[in-house]
């Protein structure tokens, strides 16, 4: 593709257009359509879905679809962020919303997505299971975007492009200047991946969303809101693009369990917000105990809950706390990662642990 035009920057991406990047078949889907899409509002006797009309060995009314449009969390969710509605998707998890994004604008055998590594593995299994092609244009050595790269591996097949930040495994947040040159850029999407965005002092992207028509932004509540096990995740994105995805998931993709206790947890900001201050306060606690380790070479710095070490000595060090029953994240094998341990921000005990632990490793 021709160069990208940097100084592009404030206006709206006026090239984009949805149904460009729409795949054929997804733009003619009729979606399936549930008892609960085709009656909305109250009534005494539900004899439409097939349920057990006398209810369930549970004490919760689970007996019941759950809401498949679930308003009342992204309501919630919408006071939270500050966007409507309308413009929230939610998913089991955000890696479900990976997987509809190729779904929904990928042709298998056809068209591409540009990966930036290392980042993210989902994204790359994502692509696979689609069998959609990935063209990986590697981070810079300081984990930055290769912008000339990135332009020059766009074709005209290239529906998609991942960018996290702050990013996994390296923790750093992409410079916003360059997403903003591919967003205005880029006639396909740009998927902002912002799992760790409670921990950053990066603003979000969502604010963007005004600006450009090709920007999906992705959180989750696995990570800050800590709960990892109810698999909910979000996409930000415009009407358009949240329809197509709305049209494209499992009728009833977050059950009615998660939805209850997702709106229950989002009641407590606050509880999250000292969480996330004390995680701050740990990780660089962590962070100046690690550098007195003569087997620490480096350590990058951490927009994220978690922080990337270079070692002399990843697998050993990473097998000696196996041993000790201490689990970190070898990321040695990855590229521009040599000799890198990801280790997360636990509690200040399980810190202790480690760091008294580290010491008796030679
Ligand atoms: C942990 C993580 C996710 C979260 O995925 P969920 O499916 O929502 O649990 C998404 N993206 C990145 C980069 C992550 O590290």
């Amino acid at each position: 593709m021709q160069s990208f035009n940097p100084k592009n920057h404030s206006s709206d991406n006026k090239m984009f257009n949805i149904n460009n990047i729409l795949r054929e078949n997804i733009k003619n889907l009729t979606p399936y359509s549930s008892a609960r899409d085709e009656f909305q509002g109250e009534a005494s006797v539900f004899l439409d879905a097939n349920e057990n009309a006398f209810g369930s060995p549970l004490n919760q009314q689970y007996n019941r679809y759950p809401d498949p449009m679930q308003y009342n969390v992204k309501k919630r969710l919408s006071e939270i962020k500050g966007v409507p509605v309308r413009n929230i998707f939610l998913g089991n998890g955000s890696d479900e919303a990976i997987d509809i994004l190729f779904r929904s604008f990928c042709n298998p055998g056809v068209d591409n997505v540009i990966l930036v590594p290392p980042t993210y593995g989902m994204y790359e299994v994502s692509a696979n299971i689609n069998d959609v092609e990935t063209r990986k244009v590697s981070l810079t050595e300081d984990f930055q975007l290769n912008v000339e790269g990135i332009s020059e591996a766009i074709d005209k097949n290239t529906k998609l492009i991942f960018i996290c930040s702050p990013n996994n495994p390296t923790g750093n947040s992409i410079n916003r200047d360059d997403i903003e040159t591919l967003l205005a850029n880029f006639n396909g999407l740009v998927v902002v991946d912002e799992a760790y965005i409670n921990f950053s002092r990066q603003k979000t992207f969502i604010q963007e969303l005004t600006e450009y028509a090709n920007l999906v932004v992705l959180q989750t509540l696995s990570k800050a809101w800590g709960l990892a096990g109810l698999r909910v995740g979000m996409a930000f994105a415009s009407e358009e693009i949240i329809e197509v995805m709305n049209k494209v998931k499992p009728p009833y993709n977050i059950n009615e369990s998660s939805q209850q206790l997702a709106l229950e947890a989002l009641q407590n900001v606050e509880q999250v917000n000292n969480w996330i201050k004390e995680t701050l306060t740990q990780r660089d606690k962590l962070v100046l105990s690690l550098k007195n380790f003569d087997f620490v070479v480096d350590i990058y710095p951490s927009d994220a809950n978690f922080i990337l070490v270079k070692t002399t000595n990843a697998k050993g060090i990473y097998n000696f706390l196996v041993e000790k029953g201490i689990i970190v994240r070898d990321r040695s094998k990855v590229e521009l990662c040599q000799g890198c341990l990801r280790i997360t921000v636990g509690t200040p005990a399980e810190n202790d642990i480690l760091i008294e632990t580290l010491k008796f490793f030679k």
